[in-house]
């Protein structure tokens, strides 16, 4: 359990961090909370020659709720997002999600931004990001850019960023309606046998806004545009949350592995969408 040797920078700005980025392409990687990445490294599935730490950069880490747009930058801790109060209010979804992360050593250390770089489908936030239909802000040697959550993520551990660019920051407007992230996992601290991420707006008992997103039932987080659409304009009624249940479940491809065969996770992601979007409207 001990990782191949490699030389560790720890640069003082953006600009340094991205000009050793593009000098050892391939071979560097950016180190936030070191959660994914250093297991790997012990486990030699991941040899990296250059690490590059983006603990000393000023500006990468906080959370803004201004103008009805939460902006959180990349190397903001899980445990921030539970504990800062103006997210709470703002967008409660992420605090929720967020406690459903590992264990309180994994959150202090783990930052949003490499829960959402790394492009594991079993990490929470990435879904959670679909829901609310965010942003991805990233820096490289040309520039700036933004991706959108629901375009980031092309296969497991394959992103839209480019391996010169560093993601600064997720922001998205502030949502509207009730929320829930239902998680099954088998023991605490595991990462999803199936979630679901829902956020649903209610108004004179009619739906008027709904986005369901799912985590760990492909090989990227799914954002079901059929299931929103099938409760918008309905009261969500049980036939409603029938028909969201089945859009979901047509737009994931679970695959079997030690969480279990294909029919069961179906099956568990069955429970969970139906609970997220139940518990969403509870709330709306
Ligand atoms: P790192 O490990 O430092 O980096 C991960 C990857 O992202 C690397 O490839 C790195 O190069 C890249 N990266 C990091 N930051 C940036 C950036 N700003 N720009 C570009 N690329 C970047 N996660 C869950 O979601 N749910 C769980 O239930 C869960 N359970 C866990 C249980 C255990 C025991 C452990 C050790 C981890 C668990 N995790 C879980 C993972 C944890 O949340 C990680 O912290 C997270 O996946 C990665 O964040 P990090 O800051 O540690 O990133």
């Amino acid at each position: 359990m001990i990782p191949a040797p490699f030389a560790y920078h720890r640069p003082a700005d953006i600009g340094e961090a991205l000009s050793i980025l593009t000098e050892h392409g391939d071979d560097a990687r950016v180190v936030a909370g070191g959660h994914s990445l250093i297991p790997m490294m012990k486990l030699r599935m991941a040899m990296i020659d250059h690490l590059i730490d983006l603990k000393d950069i000023p500006g990468l880490a906080g959370i803004s709720t201004d103008d009805g747009r939460v902006t959180i930058g990349a190397m903001t801790t899980q445990h921030d997002l539970i504990v800062h109060p103006g997210l709470a209010t703002a967008a409660p979804l992420l605090s929720e999600a967020a406690l459903q992360i590992a264990d309180p050593q994994v959150r202090y250390m783990g930052t949003l931004g490499g829960n959402v770089a790394n492009g594991d489908p079993g990490n929470d936030m990435p879904g959670v990001m679909q829901c609310l239909d965010a942003q991805f802000t990233l820096v490289g040697p040309t520039g700036e850019r933004t991706v959108p959550a629901r375009g980031f993520y092309e296969a497991a551990y394959m992103t839209a960023r480019q391996d010169d660019e560093i993601l600064t920051a997720v922001s998205f407007a502030v949502p509207k309606g009730g929320f829930a992230y239902e998680k099954q996992k088998r023991k605490i601290g595991d990462y999803a046998t199936a979630a679901c991420a829902a956020q649903i707006a209610m108004q004179g008992g009619t739906c008027t806004a709904a986005s369901i997103a799912m985590t760990n039932l492909s090989d990227t987080p799914v954002w079901s545009q059929a299931a929103g659409a099938a409760l918008v304009g309905t009261p969500c009624a049980p036939a409603d949350l029938d028909a969201a249940v089945a859009a979901a479940l047509a737009d994931i491809d679970p695959t079997e592995d030690n969480r279990g065969p294909i029919a069961f996770k179906m099956h568990v992601a069955k429970i969970i969408i139906r609970r997220a979007i139940e518990r969403a409207i509870a709330r709306a």
